[in-house]
């Protein structure tokens, strides 16, 4: 039995390219067996203005509306991309994605899912050049994730690699930033069920293979998380990108199942 499934989406409440009834008519029109809109949380320390309260009360209200219409087409999800350090409502929601975009330096918010250029003026400006220091920073802050919410799935685990491929900004291969990784992984097992292989990256030109990387994605089978297979979709053009790829990378790291939400929960999906 295959199952397609999209639970981190973006839409006009946020990021996204298209509105939630858009992306609900693609996902049907692809074949999709449910997909699942998940917001960006308002974060008061994002300078990207159409991340408000209002709009992700709006997006949900839209969902539940959306929901009843195409009842009889598609099972429809209302999630959330919450990142760490939004202090806003997460109430409401049918499952909750947590991802760190933001370090937290000294009670500033340094974004870093930027530009390469504006990566390396973080890894410049704030830990003095040192890439690896960088890496350290990003993986300790997410080991906290737990203490901000309760959360269903953890977002891009590694997404510090998004330029990884094309920047030596730290070596992704070396015993320090491997330790570093799994020790946030061993933080968080037990306490976040799912980890997502994300293909958003790939859509978005950053990239040509999901994250997280190979070595984390058996780091993560051994430390007995769920996969589940998502596209972080901006653009719906790009609905299902690189699913098949996904799906090979969990096979090769030991996984024979995937997971997927439906109305009963979590349920595993053989690979
Ligand atoms: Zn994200
Ligand atoms: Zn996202």
């Amino acid at each position: 039995m295959s199952y397609l499934q999209n639970l981190h989406q973006h839409t006009t409440y946020c990021d996204g390219r298209d509105t939630p009834e858009d992306v609900v008519l693609a996902a049907i029109e692809r074949g999709f067996d449910s997909i699942g809109i998940s917001s960006h949380s308002y974060m008061y320390y994002s300078a990207y203005g159409k991340m408000t309260p209002e709009n992700n009360e709006g997006c949900k209200r839209e969902v539940r509306r959306l929901q009843a219409k195409y009842a009889d087409k598609i099972d429809l999800f209302c999630g959330f991309e919450f990142d760490m350090f939004s202090i806003v409502d997460m109430a409401g929601y049918d499952y909750m994605i947590g991802s760190v975009h933001y370090l937290d330096i000294n009670g500033e918010k340094v974004g870093f899912d930027r530009s390469a250029e504006e990566v390396r003026a973080v890894i410049d400006t704030y830990f003095g050049g040192n890439g690896m220091a960088y890496a350290r920073a990003y993986y300790k802050t997410l080991a906290h994730l737990p203490e901000y919410g309760s959360f269903d799935i953890i977002g891009h685990f590694d997404l510090i690699t998004k330029h990884s491929e094309t920047h030596n900004f730290f070596d992704t291969s070396a015993p320090e930033y491997r330790r570093a990784a799994v020790e946030a992984a061993e933080a968080l097992s037990g306490k976040i069920p799912y980890f997502e292989i994300n293909t958003g990256a790939i859509a978005r030109g950053y990239r040509t293979t999901p994250y997280p990387d190979p070595y984390i994605t058996k780091e993560m089978k051994r430390l007995d998380f769920g996969a589940i297979i998502s596209s972080d979709c901006h653009d719906v053009r790009y609905l299902d990108t690189g699913y098949d790829m996904a799906k090979q990378l969990l096979r090769d790291a030991g996984f024979d199942c995937h997971y997927v939400l439906t109305k009963n929960g979590f349920i595993p999906i053989e690979l």
